[in-house]
């Protein structure tokens, strides 16, 4: 288990015992300076940003007797396909670890720009202003539209949070999930974009999705519209963004992604000078709230992780097969 992160320890070493495996955790990647320390293992799997390049890691792993790598994670950019493949090394990822976790993180930045925590923090905090007033009365969830753009995994459990709370949910998908009926009405873009008091993004970033969300949409949307976005950045044109929340076009935004974040977020005492001028612009808008890409980081996700990829792992390691496997 490369790239071992403490908060997996306790769920792997569940894992190992109940599985009755002999699991080995290192803290490095899987690299050329690090594959050797898998000579003796049977399979590997791994959490890592750094690409996994050069051909003799796969050489290696396959002269070792193992089958495969799996990934404790959706992305499998990393890989060298055309190395895997000439040594029969088999990749697997892990496409849903736990929908509700990402729901769960963008309903609550929205009940918590609805309720307008955000600002009533900033005037007690830079003020000491206690008050209320009429500018700062808010509307109950179960009176709001919220519209989805997108109903896979994550919008489907998003449509059945908000639907329990009372809400009249939209949502816009290019396929129809008739199981969705109950919890949703599917209605074209333009009606989510036209009538939703909360919107929130939940499809992936493709060229088609690519600024889905920029000055257009702000325009149509309500004065008193908060925008989500637990997806993708680049969904939403940052810069029109910041724009409609500066003219008062929408009422706020909650961001897990902004489409320049990997040069800054998962970093600590970042360095002033990387940090983007137009994340310290929406970082300084009470009416904002934005979270590191963590909207994934529940500890049902984590433990999901660990068991599928480690599960897929000993199955092809036995010859198996996992519909886990990434065809290429
Ligand atoms: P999914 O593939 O299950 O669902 C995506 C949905 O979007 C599908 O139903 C698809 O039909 C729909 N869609 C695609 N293009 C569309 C378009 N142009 N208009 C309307 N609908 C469209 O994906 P998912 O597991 O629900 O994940 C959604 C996104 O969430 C991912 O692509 C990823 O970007 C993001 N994500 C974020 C985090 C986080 O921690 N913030 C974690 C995991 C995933």
């Amino acid at each position: 288990m490369y790239t071992t992160h403490p908060y997996e320890i306790p769920f792997a070493k569940a894992w190992a015992k109940k599985a009755n495996v002999e699991l080995k955790m290192v803290e490095e990647p899987l690299t050329e300076a690090t594959v050797d320390w898998a000579k003796d293992f049977d399979a590997v799997t791994t959490l890592q940003t750094n690409a996994i390049d050069d051909p003799e890691v796969y050489e290696k792993l396959a002269n070792f007797g193992i089958k495969q790598i799996s990934l404790r994670m959706v992305g499998f950019d990393t890989i060298n396909f055309e190395a895997a493949k000439a040594n029969n090394i088999k990749i697997t990822n892990v496409a849903s670890y736990s929908p509700r976790a990402i729901a769960e993180m963008g309903v609550t930045q929205a009940m918590y720009l609805l309720r307008q925590i955000g600002t009533f923090k900033a005037r007690m905090e830079q003020d000491h202003d206690f008050s209320w007033n009429e500018t700062l009365i808010s509307n109950e969830i179960y009176n709001c539209t919220v519209g989805l753009i997108g109903a896979g995994h994550i919008g489907s459990a998003t449509a059945q949070i908000y639907k329990a709370l009372g809400a009249r949910v939209l949502i816009n998908d290019l396929s129809y999930d008739p199981a969705l009926e109950p919890y949703a009405e599917f209605v074209d873009r333009e009606t989510v974009i036209k009538e939703s008091d909360i919107i929130s993004l939940h499809v992936p970033l493709l060229p088609s999705t690519k600024h889905m969300i920029g000055a257009d949409e702000f325009k149509q949307m309500k004065n008193s519209t908060f925008l989500i976005n637990m997806a993708r950045g680049g969904l939403v044109d940052t810069q029109a963004l910041i724009n409609a929340l500066e003219n008062g076009e929408i009422a706020g935004a909650g961001l897990d992604t902004l489409a320049n974040e990997t040069e800054f977020f998962g970093q600590t005492n970042a360095p002033d000078d990387v940090i983007p001028a137009d994340y310290k612009k929406l970082e300084a808008m009470p009416n904002v709230v934005i979270t590191p890409h963590v909207a994934f980081f529940t500890k049902t996700a984590a433990r999901n992780m660990v068991e599928i990829a480690s599960n897929d792992a000993v199955t092809i390691a036995n010859g198996g097969k996992t519909k886990n496997e990434i065809r290429f």
